[in-house]
């Protein structure tokens, strides 16, 4: 067999064979031999004329006949002149034949079988190959894992509902809130820290919401059911708790990195199924919040131009005293403030907040038990009635403490109300500077020794009507007495060191309805503008209060 397969299949033959080209070749060597031998003899011409013609070789033979005439002794060693037509083949250049050029060539792939150890190392290298795919798998499939969490996360953070807004709160738009705190400060009431969800952004400035400005509240929604309720933020926040009482200890925000939380104080209705959802939630549990919502504007004063009042710290030493604002502007205004249960919470966010109202406050605030208000709180009241700002008069439910007339105060007029005001103040400024000129030049006259003449003692009572000029300055310019204000005495009256307190302008009220409507009539907000066009009545009526200065906080 393998001798049959030898001879079928010539391995000494260059695997790639041409019959052609080597039958061309054999057949120009073939040739070449013959005019090798030709050439040897010269003679011969003629006879190999004869071996090129088409007649088989044996008939030529047939009809050889040697040359006898020929002068050789042996005739027989001559060969027959060659034929000219073979003769000019002959001469014909040797040409190398190309197989390449051959278009119809047919070539013949060779492949030779493998041999078993060949074949198994094949086998081994594929087995390997498969083998390695397989070991790879696992590091592929976590490749692939990683580049799609790597898209998902990319298309989360591109989706419309992803919390990317770094506003603190907004007023259009429910934004995440964890609660990081929650204290109970007695049986029904909770203290709440909100901290607002990515804290790890920088958010809208405080100074744009605790500004001292405005009254103002945010919307808490509770998912499940959709609903929403309100409740009065506290530029406050946890800084730690006692280990003891397990009582936090409280901070006012002042600085930009304590931004993103706020406190709020929760009161807790057996019947309220929002504030007994809210009270239930847990640490780090997220709350939808919106805002923030103007209750109340405070109106501009001129003095909101010059330098904030500053802000309450826990530490009474550390407080700053109050900026002196000139004395020709108007004077801030005074207000009461008529609070109950959880309805202080407007006042302490006014009073806690950078820039607290530059006037005064009477507030009166009505509580069930002494628990209801922590302690804390009182104590940041104490400090702000230490430096001038407010006086607190609490009456406690359980002590026997009713809100009764006698806590009511008259109204007076406002402070500011226009650019008149502006002029007035600066006229009574005047006035006031006058005054003590006049003392001055008349103590020095009398002094003197000197009486005055009725002619001096005209010009000095006549000093009012003319501009006071000192070497080409007019220290006191005229003034039109016109414009002297009727309440005069009663704007000084914050600069006296007397009992009286500032007369209030305003008055807000917050509490649950029945305490509203027992102080100041019952509201009436149903209309679209949701302006309180209710009556008043109650207690404030009685004391001379209208509908223009009162702000019912329900
Ligand atoms: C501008 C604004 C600010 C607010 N700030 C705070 C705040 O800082 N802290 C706070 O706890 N609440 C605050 N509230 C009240 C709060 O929005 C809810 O009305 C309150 O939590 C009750 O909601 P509820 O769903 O649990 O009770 P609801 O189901 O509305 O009422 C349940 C029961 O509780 C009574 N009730 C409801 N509200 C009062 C109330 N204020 N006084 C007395 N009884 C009431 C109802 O008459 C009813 O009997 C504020 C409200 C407004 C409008």
């Amino acid at each position: 067999m393998i001798c049959r397969h030898v001879l079928r299949q010539p391995m000494y033959l260059p695997s790639r064979l041409t019959i052609r080209s080597n039958s061309a070749r054999l057949f120009s060597s073939s040739f070449k031999v013959l005019n090798k031998k030709n050439s040897d003899k010269p003679d011969g011409k003629g006879k190999n004329k004869e071996l090129i013609t088409k007649q088989p070789l044996n008939s030529d033979l047939e009809k050889f006949s040697p040359d006898l005439s020929s002068k050789v002794s042996k005739p027989t060693g001559g060969l027959p002149a060659i034929d000219a037509k073979l003769s000019d083949l002959m001469q014909e250049p040797n040409f190398q034949y190309d197989p390449k050029n051959n278009k119809l060539e047919t070539s013949y792939e060779f492949h030779a079988p493998k041999s078993p150890s060949q074949t198994k190392n094949d086998q081994i290298k594929e087995n390997h190959n498969k083998s390695r795919f397989k070991t790879m798998l696992p590091s592929l499939l976590v490749g692939v894992a990683i580049v799609w969490g790597f898209f998902t996360y990319d298309y989360l953070r591109e989706n419309p509902n992803k919390d990317t807004d770094t506003e603190l709160l907004r007023d259009d738009k429910f934004l995440s809130y964890l609660i990081t705190f929650k204290h109970k400060i007695d049986d029904d009431h909770y203290l709440i820290e909100l901290t607002r969800k990515n804290k790890g952004r920088s958010f809208t400035p405080y100074g744009k919401l605790f500004d001292g400005k405005k009254l103002w509240s945010i919307e808490i929604m509770q998912p499940d059911i959709n609903i929403v309720r309100n409740y009065t933020p506290l530029p406050l926040y946890v800084a730690g708790v006692s280990p003891d009482t397990k009582e936090p200890h409280l901070k006012l925000i002042t600085k930009s990195e304590e931004e993103g939380k706020f406190v709020i104080v929760v009161k807790r209705y057996n019947t309220g199924e929002f504030s007994r959802w809210l009270t239930n939630l847990n640490l780090l549990d997220e709350v939808k919040i919106r805002g923030p919502h103007t209750e109340h504007k405070i109106p501009f004063h001129p003095l909101d131009k010059y330098q904030d009042r500053p802000q309450l710290s826990s530490l009474l030493s550390n407080i700053e005293p109050d900026p002196i604002y000139p004395e020709e502007i108007p004077k801030p205004e005074s207000f009461n403030f008529y609070g109950a249960g959880t309805g202080v919470m407007p006042l302490l966010q006014l009073l806690y907040s950078p820039n607290p109202p530059k006037g005064f406050i009477h507030a009166f605030i009505s509580l069930e038990k002494e628990s209801n208000l922590m302690d804390q709180f009182k104590t940041l009241n104490y400090f702000a009635e230490k430096c001038g700002r407010v006086k607190f008069t609490y009456l406690v439910s359980e002590n026997n403490e009713r809100l009764t007339p006698e806590y009511i105060n008259k109204p007076t007029l406002p402070n500011f109300t226009g650019i008149l005001d502006m002029k007035v103040s600066e006229a009574a400024h005047r006035e006031k500077l006058l005054a003590q000129k006049k003392r001055e030049i008349k103590n020095q006259i009398q002094g003197g020794g000197g009486t005055s003449s009725p002619s001096q003692v005209d010009e000095i009572d006549h000093l009012s009507q003319k501009p006071v000029i000192y070497n080409g300055l007019e220290l006191i310019p005229k003034i039109q007495v016109s414009m002297k204000p009727d309440a005069k005495p009663k704007r000084f009256f914050f600069f006296n060191k007397g009992d009286d307190l500032p007369q209030p302008s305003f008055t807000f009220i917050c509490g649950p309805e029945n305490y509203i409507s027992y102080i100041s009539g019952k509201p009436q907000l149903n209309n679209l503008e949701g302006k309180d066009y209710g009556e008043i009545g109650g207690l404030l009526k009685d004391k001379g209060w209208g509908l223009y200065n009162i702000k019912r906080l329900l």
